[in-house]
Parts: C-alpha cells; sequence; structure tokens
C-alpha cells in the first residue's frame, strides 16, 4: 500500500476491529502539545489520549527514563523482585499520602482491582456474609469495558448484547447524596465514583457532594473509591480531582497519564488496613509493576511532586475556561470542567459534536465528541497560552460556519 493517509485508514478499516469511529487523520508524530500527520499537517491535540497525555508527547524526562530502562531490563514478572518497583510504589504512595500501591496496567484493570480489594475487604474485615457484597456506583459512569465494568454502566451501547452481568452493584444519581445514603444497606462495601465524570461529559458535581459522600461513607464503614483514571495526574489543576473540595478518599485508582503516554501503567493506592488484605496469590498480572513501566511512572510521580504541571493546568486552564464561556450564546450551550479539562455542549441545532470535531481537525485542532452534542477539551498540559487562544479561535471560526 502506498503511505497515503486514506491508504493506512483502509488498512485499519480491514484487519482492525470496527471498535472505534476515529477521526480521519493519521498521525505520525508528536512533540509537546503538537501531533503531525503522515503528510506533515500539524494539530494541536486537544485529547491528549483522554489525558494518558498530560505530560505532552515525547515529553524529554520521560523518554530519557524509558530509554535508560529499556536498555537494562523490560520485564521480570513479579516471581521476581526488580529493583524499579521499590522506588515507584514508595514515590506513588508518598505523593497520594497513603501507605500501599497496588500495579497493574490499564484502567479497567484498576477499577476491577479496585472492586475485587473493596470486596476483600468488606469479607474480611467489615464482615459481610459471603457473595453478599454490594457496592454503589453513579448514573453516567465510565469506568472501563471490561464485563464487571459494563455490569453497572448505564450506557445502552457500552452494555447491548454483552450480558449476563456481574451482580452486586446499586447505582445512584451523580451528584445527589441523599440517593446515595440510602443506597447503602449492611452489605455496602464501597462507593465507586469518579469525582469529576469524563466521558459523561465532563460532569462536575456540586461542591458539597464529594465532601458529602466522605462524610457518609466514613460513618456508614463505606469504602470511597475514586476513580481518578481520567481527573487524576494533574489535569484539573491538582494532583487529584479530590483535592480541589479537600476530599481524601480510602481508595484512588490511577492509570493513563501515569504511564506519561507511552506504557500503560495504572494503580490502586491505599492504606494498609485496606490494601493490605490482599495475599499472594490472590490477585495479580504478567506486567503489572514490569520495571520499565515502573522507571516511567516513577519519572511522571517525580514531575507531579513539583507542582509545575498542577499550576499550569490551573492557570491555563481558568484562561482556557474564561475564552469558552465567551462562546455561549454563539453555538455553544454550555461549558462545564476544571483546569484544563472542558466539557462543551454545542447547539444540538446547530451540529453534531462529530461534526464540529470534523471541522476542527480541517483547522488543525484534534478534539472528541461525546454524547452527541458535547466535545470535550484535554490538550496536554505543556500547551502554551497562545495554543489555546489559537484552539478557541478555530473553535468559534467552525461555529461560525455552521
Ligand atoms: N476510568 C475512567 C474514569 C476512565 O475515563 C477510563 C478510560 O477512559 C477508564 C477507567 C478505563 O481505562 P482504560 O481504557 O485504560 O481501561
Amino acid at each position: 500500500a502506498s503511505a497515503t493517509p486514506a491508504a493506512f485508514i483502509a488498512l485499519e478499516e480491514e484487519h482492525a476491529a470496527h471498535n472505534y469511529h476515529p477521526l480521519p487523520v493519521v498521525v505520525a508524530t508528536g512533540d509537546g502539545a503538537w501531533v503531525t500527520d503522515v503528510d506533515g499537517k500539524r494539530y494541536l491535540d486537544c485529547l491528549a489520549a483522554y489525558s494518558a497525555v498530560n505530560f505532552g508527547h515525547s515529553n524529554p524526562v520521560l523518554l530519557d527514563a524509558a530509554r535508560a530502562q529499556l536498555g537494562r531490563i523490560t520485564l521480570t514478572s513479579r516471581a521476581f523482585h526488580n529493583d524499579q518497583l521499590g522506588p515507584f510504589v514508595t514515590a506513588l504512595a508518598e505523593l497520594a499520602h497513603k501507605d500501599m500501591v497496588l500495579p497493574m496496567n490499564t484502567g479497567a484493570e484498576a477499577v476491577e482491582s479496585g472492586i475485587k480489594v473493596a470486596r476483600a475487604w468488606g469479607y474480611r474485615v467489615k464482615g459481610v456474609a459471603p457473595d453478599q457484597a454490594n457496592i454503589i456506583v453513579a448514573g453516567g459512569n465510565f469506568h472501563g469495558r471490561t464485563t464487571t465494568i459494563i455490569s453497572f454502566s448505564d450506557d445502552e451501547s457500552a452494555r447491548a448484547g454483552f450480558g449476563p452481568f456481574t451482580p452486586g452493584f446499586r447505582t445512584v444519581p451523580f451528584g445527589d447524596a441523599a440517593a446515595l445514603e440510602a443506597a447503602i444497606d449492611e452489605n455496602t462495601v464501597a462507593v465507586l465514583l469518579e469525582p469529576i465524570q469524563g466521558e459523561a461529559g465532563i460532569v462536575v458535581p456540586p461542591a458539597g457532594y464529594l465532601p458529602a459522600v466522605r462524610e457518609i461513607t466514613t460513618r456508614r464503614n463505606v469504602l470511597f473509591i475514586a476513580d481518578e483514571i481520567q481527573s487524576g495526574l494533574g489535569r484539573t489543576g491538582a494532583t487529584f480531582a479530590c483535592d480541589l473540595v479537600g476530599v481524601v478518599p480510602d481508595l484512588y485508582l490511577l492509570g493513563k497519564a501515569l504511564g506519561g503516554g507511552i506504557v500503560p501503567v495504572s494503580a490502586v493506592v491505599g492504606n494498609r488496613d485496606v490494601l493490605g488484605v490482599l495475599q499472594p496469590g490472590e490477585h495479580g498480572s504478567t506486567f503489572g509493576g514490569n520495571p520499565l513501566a515502573a522507571a516511567v511512572g516513577l519519572a511522571v510521580v517525580r514531575m507531579l511532586a513539583e507542582g509545575e504541571y498542577q499550576e499550569r493546568a490551573r492557570v491555563l486552564g481558568a484562561h482556557l475556561h474564561e475564552a469558552l464561556n465567551g462562546l455561549v450564546g454563539r453555538g455553544v450551550v454550555a461549558v462545564r470542567g476544571a483546569g484544563l479539562w472542558a466539557g462543551i455542549d454545542i447547539d444540538p441545532s446547530l451540529a453534531s459534536g462529530r461534526a464540529v470535531c470534523e471541522a476542527l481537525m480541517v483547522r488543525g485542532v484534534l478534539a472528541k465528541d461525546t454524547h452527541g452534542s458535547t466535545i470535550r477539551l484535554a490538550p496536554p498540559l505543556c500547551v502554551s497560552e497562545a495554543d489555546l487562544d489559537w484552539a478557541v479561535a478555530q473553535l468559534a471560526a467552525v461555529l461560525d460556519g455552521f
């Protein structure tokens, strides 16, 4: 096949399963907040791989960490120790102010692992009767794609045709603490929430919600699990979105940016009284905690410990939201979000989110729609203020064109 964009797309169409509907851009390289396609055209990346590329494409610090480790050893399995895992889990635990880390690979694995840990804690520590544990989740959630996780999704396109489903989950409306408390019974082991719902369209709950969930779960002896896989690690202007409202969950679920956009790295982070329930042989992963992942993850944690990326997200995020709010009434119905993370509701009578993203692509901005008429922006946190202004100008021009 000749190396045209259409030829690469045709290869994927023919031989890759059609579980995505990508924009018709074929990326070849990336540097900072920008990517370049196979024809040499540059685009501002306003998705950052769903926040997995928070620190930018080809981040030199992370590439150096990866390259150094590539030349040493990349995989030992956890049948043996390696000299990267200990420093990584120590640094990550310190960043999160927790005792322990369970290293995994993908976000969905971190969620699955958090569910297993919560159930084990429920049976062994809380004293829930065997197989009776329930976990409370929120409507509109997105936690991944495994069969157990889609069991508590309310998105029909994620669920339909994939049953039978895993029991043991209860759904309550996101943002309603009274409904959450009413759903708790003596068998409830955990509440699992995204502090800001990402795939739902960057939905920020009322300010008192997460503190209320923390108070309720503490009082009712239920674990609070915060899925910070998309919201965490700098995106919202803080290390964790929970920090924005002064909340400390029992377990953090982390992924995406933890691997610096280089390797899949995820983790469950918590204190010994919870994560300590796991015993040898009860859980594992061939690649979880591998030395390459740990070396990159350690470099990520060290960058976050300095706070510069969180500060960029906070300051540039305020600038971005102010600019986007200027488009309300000009084709934009509402803007939500925190830090460098924005959900933008397009007037559905004007255009679909997909149509807006296609028009943005032509103008050199890559973004992704969700739920029909919403687009989300989540550029790498190394993006410049001028880049952001330019992207908002492109969006304004696209909306004016419909
Ligand atoms: N949890 C949240 C909040 C997410 O946004 C995602 C991915 O978008 C996941 C979990 C699943 O992560 P992964 O795709 O790495 O399995």
